[in-house]
């Protein structure tokens, strides 16, 4: 497919001349169509799930099937012929890619010849922008039906609608859609430096930007303030928004942001972080010099970084 993305190995450069994950950030939407108006359309339905050129992704739970080459895994779409010896959950239609259909099914870790199960995130940042995008999508898709299986109502059983769009309560009518959850990431600066986070779940090294989620009754740049000084007891001030990724580790919409403070000594929340530090723009310049680890290639924490080191 076409857009492929950097090599993320490429990435450690210290003269990267623009950050590695710029916006549409991976796990977007893009390159192609989600084609939202055709979920409804049950001709159109009925004719694309027949049709030999209709692509299906295939899924185990949250975990895409892949094949495996020289230039690394790829995911496997295979057509309903393959389908056949199987029965499938009601298949979600991703949108048209190429000009053809593409359906996620969930095949019950039916093996494929040649295709391995895989966390996404452990390929992700390798993927070209499409595969990543529609992966993205179907691994959400996949997990709000598996934490929606009854009615949050009344607990009646749920039929699916809209090419697995929607679910409705067959006892009481309600419906659901796919959830995503709203949270703030930010990096903050203070002139030349810029403050890093690390939490005890992180990869030995890592540090990255702070982030939390979006409570009820508050902006997105107050969630920023009551975060920041929350974990680090620093009050930041100029909340910029810069950009968003879709995150579905499992359902998150991170809103990117940027936000100034005063050069002083962070007191962390235990409970949140395990340490946070201020790092100068030349010692995380050069990878010699660099003392921590920084966020992976494909989060938009890393854009946010790059973003502000490659800015003069
Ligand atoms: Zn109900």
């Amino acid at each position: 497919m076409a857009h492929k993305r950097p090599d993320p190995a490429r990435s450690e450069s210290p003269l990267a001349p623009r950050p590695t994950n710029p916006p549409p950030h991976v796990y977007s939407s893009i390159g192609y169509d989600r084609a939202a108006a055709r979920r409804d359309d049950a001709a159109f339905q009925a004719e694309a799930l027949r049709d030999p050129a209709t692509r299906f992704l295939v899924l185990h739970g949250l975990k895409p099937l892949f094949i495996e080459d020289a230039s690394g895994p790829h995911p496997l779409f295979v057509g309903a012929a393959a389908l056949a010896a199987h029965r499938p959950q009601a298949p979600f239609f991703l949108g048209l890619h190429a000009g053809r259909a593409v359906f996620a099914v969930d095949l019950d870790g039916a093996a494929i010849e040649g295709g391995t199960y895989l966390e996404l995130r452990s390929v992700g940042p390798s993927l070209p922008a499409a595969e990543a995008g529609l992966l993205a999508f179907a691994r959400a898709l996949a997990h709000w039906r598996l934490r929606h299986r009854y009615c949050g109502a009344c607990g009646g059983a749920m039929v699916t609608l809209s090419a697995g769009h929607c679910r409705r309560c067959e006892a009481c009518g309600f419906d659901t859609f796919p959830r995503t959850d709203p949270a703030v990431i930010c990096l903050v600066t203070s002139g030349e430096h810029c403050l890093l986070g690390r939490s005890r779940h992180f990869p030995d090294g890592m540090y990255s930007t702070l982030a939390g989620f979006v409570e009820p009754g508050e902006s997105l740049e107050q969630t920023v303030v009551r975060e920041i000084e929350e974990e680090v007891g620093i009050r930041v001030a100029a909340v910029r928004y810069r950009s968003s990724q879709p995150w579905p580790f499992p359902q998150s919409l991170m809103l990117g942001f940027r936000a100034e403070a005063p050069l002083v000594e962070p007191v962390i929340d235990p409970a949140e972080l395990e340490a946070a530090r201020w790092l100068h723009r030349s010692e995380l310049l050069d990878p010699a010099r660099r003392p921590v680890r920084l966020p992976n290639p494909d989060s938009i924490a890393r854009f946010l970084l790059e973003d502000w080191l490659y800015s003069s």
